[in-house]
């Protein structure tokens, strides 16, 4: 692949470069999760050594602003000082006591308080592991095994749900993953996203047989798209009528894109939900929750087992407790706005040059699809022209701007994102979007 770059200011990353190799010898790939690698784009992953609002800077000394905001939970900006103030507190008690402490309680008062749905919620320490949980509860609950998913959705790295997963198994084509048994996974059915009449199809097919529905709220890991009008609330109905829990996964969408996240835009009611990314103010703090009849079956109160041992760690929960009491309807006005303005400054730099683009929105998520179609499932994500991408990531790179290294992934800004972060994004796209349009497959 052939990829030009207008550069502005030096584009090697030495130290970085350096780091990468040192990573490479002693981690898999050099990385402890497989999208930062840069595999899709190429080149070198930047290593991060600082956070300043909107910006990163990386090993080498370089600033960027940053569009990837740690994929969602950055939200007030990095190094809030209130987040870190709250840290710090927290930290000067002790870092785990493996008992209950007052900082779980908050934060699940918070979450409960925000997301009518959420009866009761349970924390745990990633997203990953909040919808393996909420999987085996709606198992335990309904006594059902099958569990339907949809393609392009990723819930994690859970074994049963990495089929046609989204993010980096998007990112790198993989139709499913080896280490996941016939066994974990046979129970699952994957259907085309956006398509109720699959979901009826599959009820009808399998009567009696379906724990639960898991759906992205508003997807974001094959790039940003959004449900339908009616598809959520029609998945809502179709669990009820067959006796099914619905499972909104909201760990991307959760306190991001409003105060109850994607059910405060569509006030769909699901059975259970998950949580992470913001609810962790950047440490690893995840959750689920729901209806408290289901809830009640969760070990100590009920049978299904459920466990961490720094599940509701106190550091995390602290941050946590921080961000959210930060997360006010102004907040949430000003992160709309500056991800409408950049937006409106990606379609007319792509625009200018003649790009074929489509910008998809879910709140303040976004992503540039390089296709005329409308996306509305995975197929549809991976028909777009991702070579163009690549080219328009590295120009953006070369001129100090991090944009997620995948053309499956959502784009995220803060709160902390102001004219002049915009203004060096403006300055970047001109010749982003001019490498986008001479890029050849
Ligand atoms: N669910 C969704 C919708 C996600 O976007 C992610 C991560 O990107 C997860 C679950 C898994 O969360 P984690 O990476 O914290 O395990």
């Amino acid at each position: 692949m052939q990829v030009r770059i207008t550069v502005s200011f030096p584009y090697e990353a030495p130290v970085s470069q350096s780091l990468f190799d040192r990573a490479s010898v002693v981690t898999p790939g050099g990385v402890n999760s497989p999208v930062r690698a840069f595999r899709a784009v190429g080149g070198t992953p930047r290593f991060m050594v600082s956070g300043a609002g909107p910006y990163l800077t990386d090993a080498d000394g370089r600033e960027y602003v940053d569009l990837v905001c740690s994929w969602g939970p950055m939200i007030l900006g990095h190094s809030h000082p209130e987040v870190i103030a709250a840290v710090q507190e927290a930290v000067a008690h002790g870092t785990s006591f493996g008992t209950p402490g007052a900082g779980e309680v908050e934060l699940a008062e918070e979450i409960v308080a925000r997301i009518a749905p959420v009866e009761q919620v349970r924390l745990v320490s990633s997203g990953t592991e909040a919808t393996m949980s909420a999987i085996r509860l709606a198992r335990g609950f309904t006594g059902r095994a099958k569990v339907i998913k949809f393609a392009g959705c990723y819930h994690g790295h859970v074994d049963a749900l990495l089929a046609a997963a989204g993010s980096g198994v998007a990112t790198f084509g993989l139709p499913d993953t080896p280490g996941v048994t016939g066994a974990q996974a046979g129970d699952t059915i994957v259907l085309p996203y956006n398509d109720l009449a699959a979901v009826r199809a599959a009820f009808a097919a399998h009567e009696g047989e379906i724990a639960c529905v898991i759906t992205e709220a508003s997807p974001g890991n094959m790039g940003v798209v959004p449900p339908l009008p009616g598809f959520n609330q029609g998945l809502a109905d179709l669990c009820s009528e067959n006796g099914a829990l619905y499972i909104s996964d909201e760990v991307m969408t959760g306190f991001r894109v409003s105060k109850a996240g994607w059910y405060g835009i569509d006030g769909v009611r699901p059975d259970l939900m998950t949580f992470g990314k913001v609810m962790g103010g950047g440490f690893p703090a995840a959750a689920f929750g729901g209806r408290a009849d289901v809830m009640a079956h969760l070990a100590p109160a009920g049978p299904v087992y459920q466990a961490g041992t720094l599940s509701g760690n106190p550091i995390a929960t602290a941050a946590g407790v921080a961000q959210l009491r930060l997360l006010d309807d102004a907040a949430y006005e000003k992160v709309d706005a500056v991800s409408a303005e950049i937006r409106g400054l990606v379609t007319a730099a792509l625009a200018q040059e003649g790009v074929a683009h489509r910008l998809q929105v879910a709140g303040n998520m976004f992503s540039v699809f390089f296709t005329d179609a409308e996306v509305t499932d995975y197929e549809r994500a991976k028909a777009q022209e991702s070579f163009r991408f690549t080219a328009f990531f590295h120009s953006m790179l070369a001129q100090g701007v991090y944009l997620p290294p995948s053309a499956f992934e959502s784009w995220f800004v803060s709160t902390t994102h102001d004219d002049a972060a915009v203004e060096r994004i403006a300055a970047a796209l001109p010749a982003a979007a001019r490498a986008a349009a001479e890029a050849t497959a």
